[in-house]
């Protein structure tokens, strides 16, 4: 993991957030490359739960919203970790966290008192990570919503508005509005991709747990007990996706919930092997039946029954099949599963992202044989602009073509184009080489069959 962060910050990934502030716990910035990643996972996600299914549309909701929303969700009343300090340092410990490290079960699903009885129990077990000692206070629920003013001008913090917690809370908003301005019956699906803020006390393992982040949610609503087939169809096609990004199978495993919410049918996590932590969690599945929207009905006070058109007799609130993936966690486990060093046959190292091309931050780089040869430049400059139309191309006519090379290979470019003298006359003229990332390969391809060549 330490050589993935380190190419992050190398290459322009990943960069530590404020990092000329002296950097700021639980924040990073995705830079040149990283948002390009970025980006197109978002898309992939995008097109394949949005576009390629007929039955599911996309939202974009507001980040701030109705305080009372965050009452209804029980974000305001239970969306706490249980936190200890440390009375000799002041430290704060995650209590669940220390005691799953000792092998004792507990979750921060645990009321208050369980959570006090268990750590007492195991005190005797448990040093702080900073100074050694062994006192500590009480375990103190500690909320994990990020306050904000907006709207709020009497300066006593008396109508807090929150950032989201998660990000998911729109499309229950938006469930109304969807079903009288679209065709969609139910069962259909509602795709956001959006930030949500926690106030973690302990950020950790890199983009892993942030305290500001990205989540890409679907929910399915269904009619009541519609759930388990379709429950299943969800898992299955979840974890398509992550296969259709190229990672392997072997880093990735299904986890079930032990401790369900009380109002929960089910809950499957899908895992991703991390070099250094191991399996920690990708996506969750959550099978919610009518909870969310019965929430919001009781709070807000607004019908959210849904009336089967061909029988308006029928009239229920739908069950919700939520998936929910943390965008900072794939984009790991995307770089993870790419990542490679190779030993070449002169004996160099090589650091390779094998990143399906789909996903790579460069398609195709376009590099003139000689920088001082101005017709080469010219011809491949000519390239670049015209494949730049559909692809991200990058231009580098920078060092010997082996450098260039090893530089798109850290960042994972599929493709790179090389305009030799060949190119401008003679019997091969018109065509470039074009050398595969992953075995190396070099072939002549003519310039007029290019776009064709670096479609995915
Ligand atoms: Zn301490």
């Amino acid at each position: 993991m330490e050589d993935i962060v380190s190419l992050c910050k190398r290459r322009g990934f990943i960069y530590p957030g404020s990092e000329i502030y002296g950097g700021e716990a639980g924040l990073y910035d995705f830079g040149p490359y990283g948002v390009e990643l970025l980006n197109n996972i978002k898309q992939s996600w995008w097109r394949a739960n949005v576009h390629l299914k007929e039955n599911y549309v996309g939202l974009d909701s507001a980040m701030f919203k109705h305080p009372r929303v965050w009452e209804a969700s029980g974000h305001v009343g239970g969306f706490s970790d249980p936190l200890a300090e440390c009375k000799k340092c002041n430290n704060r410990i995650r209590v669940d966290k220390e005691l799953e490290k000792i092998g004792v079960t507990a979750d921060e699903k645990m009321s208050e008192a369980q959570l006090n009885g268990l750590f007492d129990a195991n005190r005797a077990k448990i040093k702080c990570n900073v100074c050694g000692q062994q006192d500590f206070s009480g375990v103190h629920a500690f909320n994990l919503l990020v306050k904000s003013n907006l709207g709020d001008f009497t300066g006593q913090d008396e109508r807090p508005v929150y950032l989201p917690g998660e990000a998911c809370q729109g499309i229950y908003l938006n469930f109304k509005n969807i079903v009288d301005t679209t065709r969609l019956k139910v069962p259909f699906g509602v795709a956001q991709i959006g930030k949500a803020f926690r106030n973690e006390i302990s950020p950790r393992n890199f983009l892993f747990r942030t305290r500001e982040f990205e989540q890409a949610d679907t929910q399915l609503f269904v009619k009541p007990n519609h759930n388990v087939e379709a429950y299943e169809a969800i898992k299955q096609d979840r974890w398509n996706w992550y296969l259709s990004l190229g990672i392997k199978e072997t880093n990735l495993r299904w986890k079930q919930h032990e401790n369900l919410v009380f109002y929960a049918k089910d809950a499957w996590d899908i895992e991703y092997k991390y070099p250094s932590y191991g399996y920690d969690e990708v996506e969750g599945i959550h099978d919610r039946t009518d909870y969310d929207l019965s929430q919001h009905m009781k709070f807000s006070g607004v019908d959210l029954n849904y009336t089967n058109p061909q029988n308006p007799q029928e009239k229920y609130i739908p069950w919700v099949l939520e998936t929910s993936m943390g965008m900072g966690r794939i984009f790991l486990a995307v770089l993870s599963d790419a990542y490679t060093v190779e030993v070449t046959d002169n004996g160099d190292s090589r650091t390779v992202l094998k990143l399906s091309p789909e996903l790579a931050p460069v398609r195709c780089a376009i590099f003139p044989l000689l920088k001082n040869k101005p017709e080469l430049v010219a011809k491949a400059r000519e390239i670049y602009a015209a494949l730049s139309k559909n692809f991200v191309c990058e231009f580098d006519d920078n060092g010997n073509i082996g450098k260039r090379y090893r530089r798109q290979d850290e960042i994972g470019t599929p493709y790179c184009l090389v305009v030799d003298f060949d190119t401008l006359e003679g019997d091969k003229v018109d065509t470039v080489t074009i050398r595969d990332r992953d075995t190396s390969e070099q072939t002549r391809v003519n310039i007029a069959d290019l776009n064709q060549h670096l479609v995915v």
